[in-house]
């Protein structure tokens, strides 16, 4: 799958105020994001990425790009800047990590990672649910067979400072817990099919491990996970 449509995708979005990756204001921009940045974010090519050190259970992980220029900033307008919009284009990117990450076509079941009461409702939404709707519309268009799951939801986290990695892995994976009643469906979908975690960044990849964890818990296990950007930590000294 080439992502030739990016162009199109963030053409179509109507009058926005500047451009969704470098926040130029164009004179005559009528679409998300400028040519350059949509030239850039379609240069990115999904490749592994693993977080140093990686935390116990973290499945393989792909991701698009580094966490940085157009990438970063047509996440924050997305997410931070009320750009619902994008949820077209970057769902589009995501279904090239998701094809990436399982490697052949073949049945796939998409878990995005939950997110709390509090964030939909800041976001005035589920932001990376909606990238995961764009993302599995694109693979069926590519004649893929997509499912969608979300047995478990996200409690609020404690501050995490004074945790130790591994008071960090538990609070995590206490953060997302079963929804009992889904797990059922869950389970029946994720037979056949390989089970894909869907997130926006990878950062420590406490939050994915913690989501796996909860997940083959639940008798759902992860095949691989998929994310747009990945974090990459500053050496020190
Ligand atoms: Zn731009």
């Amino acid at each position: 799958m080439a992502p030739a449509g990016i162009w199109s995708d963030l053409a179509d979005l109507v009058l926005p105020t500047e451009c969704a990756g470098c926040r130029g204001v164009r004179l005559s921009l009528r679409q998300g994001a400028c040519a350059s940045c949509v030239a850039e974010l379609a240069a990115l090519r999904p490749a592994p990425s693993r977080p140093t050190p990686a935390p116990v259970g973290l499945p393989g992980c792909v991701a698009l790009g580094p966490y940085q220029g157009v990438l970063r900033e047509t996440l924050l307008s997305y997410k931070e800047r009320g750009r619902h919009g994008l949820a077209r284009p970057l769902g589009r990117l995501l279904a090239e990590v998701v094809a990436e990450a399982v490697g052949e076509r073949r049945p796939v079941l998409l878990v995005p990672v939950p997110a709390t009461a509090r964030a939909v409702r800041d976001r005035h939404g589920d932001h990376l649910r909606r990238l995961a709707r764009q993302a599995g519309l694109r693979l069926r268009a590519a004649g893929w067979s997509v499912a969608a799951a979300h047995p478990l939801r996200a409690l609020p986290r404690p501050d995490s400072a004074t945790l130790d990695s591994a008071g960090r892995a538990a609070a995590a994976h206490a953060a997302f817990p079963a929804r009992t009643a889904r797990v059922p469906a869950a389970r029946r979908a994720a037979a056949g099919r390989a089970v894909v975690v869907l997130d926006d960044i990878v950062t420590t990849g406490v939050t994915l491990a913690a989501v796996t964890r909860s997940l083959r818990d639940a008798g759902i296990p992860v095949y691989a996970a998929a994310v747009l950007a990945a974090t990459e930590r500053r050496r020190r000294g």
